[in-house]
Order: structure tokens, then sequence, then C-alpha cells
């Protein structure tokens, strides 16, 4: 790609349902300039996300939404290209919310911050383990969750980014860990990977049959469920609940392409469980990324805590690679690596 090139990857229709290669358009700008107090960033490595697709409806969130015709919003890490801001300078590395683009403008007081990648092995990392998604796992079981020693975690989508190191995180808390994915060899995985203590296959399974085999692997019900998926999968769980049990609400992606939502179908579980729904969102928690980061990066380095990344290439396959999160093809934080 010559440096006079921009490729930007373009909301052009809203997607209904799937979102289908089409509701997108890749197309080659000039380089910008950075703006008054602002700085032009050349992203190297972005970070694909279920909750992009909720971006893409024209629907009431916590952000709006990305609009027709703009580059489709991202997290990214990349190199400081031209900064007219003197708080950063050319060659910083920085995290920041930018798009799927080669080069982003920064504009002043944009959400970006410097990272230090001397810190990890490789700078994706503050797109997985130490960066939203490993702050997801942290902050969702230990704050939201609340965990006890010997009390049981069921963590559903376990293998993904996320799911895998909740699991991870219930097990170094003294917790007996259920794993939920799709498929035999990620809960072959989940086991021999992670650590979990069991893992359920939920693929092809009626919620009947995914109820009965959670009641198998938690004969005393589930203290916290780490609920990543919805649907059928929730349902099932709902059913299995433990006295007083806490639901972390973190994501529903089983719904994120559904026109109709699907809804809870066994809400009753919470009356009769006396159980708390609590709602999670990790933007509430920046101020404490610091202190979740560190212990992160502990656990990583006492060998405690494993994360695994999809790296996918090149900006002109975002559309493929953006579809491995709905697929589950993803093993690991799917992050597209800039050729
Ligand atoms: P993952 O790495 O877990 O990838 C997504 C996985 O979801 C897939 O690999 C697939 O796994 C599973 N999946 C996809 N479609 C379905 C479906 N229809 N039914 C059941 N499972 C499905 O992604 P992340 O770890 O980044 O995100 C996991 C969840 O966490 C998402 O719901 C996301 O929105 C949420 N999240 C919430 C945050 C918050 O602040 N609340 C912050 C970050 C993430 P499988 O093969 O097992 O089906």
């Amino acid at each position: 790609m010559p440096d006079t090139e921009n490729r930007r990857f373009l909301l052009v229709k809203r997607p209904i349902g799937t979102p289908a290669r089409d509701d997108f358009q890749l197309v080659r700008e000039a380089v910008p300039h950075a703006p008054e107090g602002g700085m032009v960033v050349r992203n190297r490595f972005i970070s694909l996300d279920p909750a992009q697709r909720g971006w893409m409806d024209d629907a009431p969130s916590y952000m709006p939404p990305i609009a027709l015709g703009d580059p489709v919003r991202a997290t990214t890490v990349g190199v400081v290209e031209e900064s007219r801001n003197p708080d950063f300078a050319p060659g910083d590395w920085v995290l920041g919310l930018n798009a799927i683009e080669d080069f982003s403008i920064v504009l002043p007081g944009g959400f970006t911050s410097r990272i230090d990648v001397g810190m990890v092995d490789r700078p994706s990392r503050y797109l997985s383990a130490v960066g939203a998604v490993g702050l997801t796992a942290y902050f969702g079981l230990l704050d939201a969750g609340q965990p006890q020693p010997g009390e049981t975690l069921l963590v559903t989508g376990a293998a993904g980014a996320v799911g895998s190191m909740v699991g991870q995180i219930g097990k170094i808390m003294g917790m007996r860990v259920i794993g939920i994915a799709g498929g035999a060899e990620k809960c072959r995985r989940l086991v021999g990977d992670y650590g979990f203590d069991a893992a359920i296959d939920y693929k092809d399974k009626s919620q009947a049959q995914i109820a009965a085999e959670i009641a198998e692997a938690a004969p005393q019900g589930i203290d916290i469920l780490f609920e990543n998926v919805g649907g059928e999968v929730m349902d099932a769980a709902m059913l299995n609940l433990a006295l007083h049990a806490r639901v972390v609400l973190c994501g529903l992606i089983s719904e994120y392409n559904s026109a109709e939502k699907v809804g809870m179908r066994n809400l009753w579980q919470v009356i009769v469980k006396q159980a708390t729904i609590k709602g999670f969102l990790i933007a509430a928690y920046v101020p404490r990324f610091a202190e979740g980061g560190a212990q992160i990066a502990q656990w990583i380095a006492e060998g405690k805590l494993r994360v695994d990344e999809d790296i996918q290439f090149g900006l002109d396959n975002a559309y493929d690679a953006f579809m491995r999160l709905f697929t589950g093809a993803n093993t690991g934080k799917l992050v597209l690596e800039v050729d």
C-alpha cells in the first residue's frame, strides 16, 4: 500500500440481520493531515468486536450509531504519524477509538492514550489481554459477579476472547468453572488449554438438552452465570441457577444479527432463586483500567492466565475477518493486523 493512500472500510448500508458484503465499501482516499490540536495515527492493529455489529444499527445505545458513509468505528493500536497535539509526538504508540482504516484523524480531546509496547510481547495485547476484552473479564467477574471460593461459575461463549479469560480468572478465584462453547474442539480447549473443570458443546442441542448437561456438571446449581450469548443457551442456564445466584449480563451475541430480538423466556427463575441480574458495560470502568491491567499482566507473567489472539491480515480482508465472530471461526481475540 503506497503511503499516500488511506484505505477506509465504510458502512454504506445498515445491515438487516447478518451483515452482507455489500453493506460495506473499501475506498481509497488521500492520507489526511493533522487538524489544529489533533493528530493522525497510522493504525497497525484493529480490534474486531461483536459490539461493532450493534453500532451499525440505528438503535439507542451507549454510543451513537455509525453514520452511513463513515468508516466502521473500531478500537485500534497504532503509531502517531503526524502530531499538532503537544502531548503526543510522531512515533508514539497509542490506543484509541478510531476506525477500520489505515490512517485515523484524532481530534483534540479524542479518546487516545499512549501505550508502552515494551511492557507486552506484542502491541496487539492492548486489544486483548490488557485491553477492553481482558478488563471486561476482570471487572465483569470480580466487580459485577462478586465471586467466592468454592462457588460454581458458568460462562457462555466460553472459548471466546472474554469467556476464556473469565473462566481462568474464576479458577484463580477458587471457583468450579463450567464453560459452554460451540463444537468439540472448542470444548477440548476449554478444559485442556484454559483449565475449566467441565465443558458443554451447545451446537445442535435443544434448550432441554443443554439444561440437562448443565445440571449434570453443576448439581448444586450455578452461583454466577457470566452471560455472553443469550437465546437458547441463556434460557438453559437460567434453569440451573442456585439460590441467590448472580447473572452478569455481558453480551447477547446470538441476538446481534436477529432482526427480531428473542428475549428471555425463563426470567421467572430470577424470582424463584431470588437471583440478581446485573448489566455490565466496560466503558463504566475506564478510571480503573490501570488497576485491572496491572493485575492481568501479573497473572500472565506468573503463567496463571493464557490469552489467545486470532490475528487476521489485511484491510482488504476486513469483512471476512469480522464475520468470523458470528460463525464462531475465531479462536481467541479477533484482531485485524494492517498489512
Ligand atoms: P468472542 O471471541 O467470544 O467471539 C464471539 C463468539 O461468540 C464466537 O466465536 C462464537 O463462539 C460465539 N457466537 C457467535 N454467534 C453465536 C450464536 N448465534 N450463538 C451462540 N454463540 C455464538 O467475542 P468477544 O469475547 O469479543 O465477545 C463475547 C461477548 O462479550 C459478546 O457478546 C460481546 O458483545 C460481549 N462484550 C461485552 C462487553 C461489555 O462491556 N458488556 C465488552 C466486550 C465484549 P462459539 O463457536 O462458541 O459459538
